[in-house]
């Protein structure tokens, strides 16, 4: 008996989120993977990302909760607005400097994709062309002047640095088995910039820890994501929490549904007569 009772007493309570950037409606693509993680979460969480000032309209944020709704897919507790939490993601970064794992990057993108082509192919990652790391052996001197010259700059992650500092790096995928990370891939990603000290990286990891996320449920298109930052967890000394990679719901040509290409959102649908019932067939099939 006593050891049923402990049995039941040591059941994880599963906490997923659903994180949209409020810089459009949702498409169906949301709809899944709001769907998945309301599926596989006992509690299932809200957080808008809208680090990025500019892409985000105050309209978007409501659109969201009031699709959801109509959907019937709800969530647990308050909604997160990381533009809300930029002390959390400073002194996480503060935290990484600190460990000597950061540096000021001043390439402009343009430089970087001419310096990748120079040298031959160029390799992609999560975030387009993977940096060459040009400024990181700059010397502290010609930082700081370039600095007093209020040249703009991002900070980058030493990935190198970073990892001999920590253990060997894996995590747990529901979909996907035991994965090893090689964050070393991607090269030296940003994690902040000089107008927003955060970056999508940061953020997520900051904030799936705060808000006690145990499972992070995503479309497979993010699994490059997660190499980087199960390091960042474990520079944070933060415990990881587990992964859900789940397929990504694609457009009838085969692209990717995406806001800028103007993929069918769920306000349309609504606008053309749909019920939700409709729209979660539609985007569902047979997740259930
Ligand atoms: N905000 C991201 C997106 O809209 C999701 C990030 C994540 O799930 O880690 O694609």
């Amino acid at each position: 008996m006593a050891s049923q009772t402990c049995q039941a007493y040591s059941e994880v309570i599963e906490t997923t989120r659903f994180a949209p950037s409020p810089t459009g409606f949702l498409h169906l693509g949301h709809v899944y993977a709001a769907a998945f993680a309301r599926k596989h979460g006992d509690r299932m969480l809200l957080r808008h990302e809208d680090i990025d000032a500019t892409r985000v309209r105050p309209e978007y944020y409501a659109a969201i909760e009031d699709d959801l709704a109509w959907l019937g897919i709800n969530w647990d507790g308050p909604v997160r607005r990381q533009s809300g939490h930029f002390d959390d993601y400073r002194a996480a970064l503060k935290k990484l400097a600190d460990l000597g794992v950061t540096y000021p990057c001043f390439c402009t993108r343009a430089e970087i994709v001419a310096e990748v082509s120079r040298a031959g192919e160029a390799p992609h990652g999560p975030e387009g062309p993977i940096y060459p790391g040009t400024c990181r052996g700059m010397s502290k001197f010609e930082r700081i002047a370039r600095m007093d010259r209020g040249l703009p700059y991002a900070v980058r992650l030493d990935v190198e640095s970073a990892l001999a500092r920590v253990g060997p790096l894996t995590w747990h995928d529901r979909g996907l088995g035991r994965q090893t990370a090689t964050p070393e891939k991607f090269c030296d990603v940003v994690i902040a910039r000089k107008e927003t000290p955060a970056s999508y990286h940061l953020c997520v990891v900051v904030d799936d820890h705060l808000q006690g996320v145990t499972l992070v449920t995503r479309a497979e298109d993010l699994t490059s994501s997660t190499h980087v930052q199960r390091l960042l967890q474990d520079l944070l000394g933060i415990e990881p929490p587990s992964y859900f990679h789940h397929r990504l719901l694609l457009a009838p040509d085969g692209k990717k549904l995406s806001k800028r290409d103007h993929a069918e959102t769920v306000r349309s649908l609504r606008a053309a007569g749909m019920s939700p019932a409709e729209v979660l067939q539609l985007a569902l099939g047979d997740l259930g």
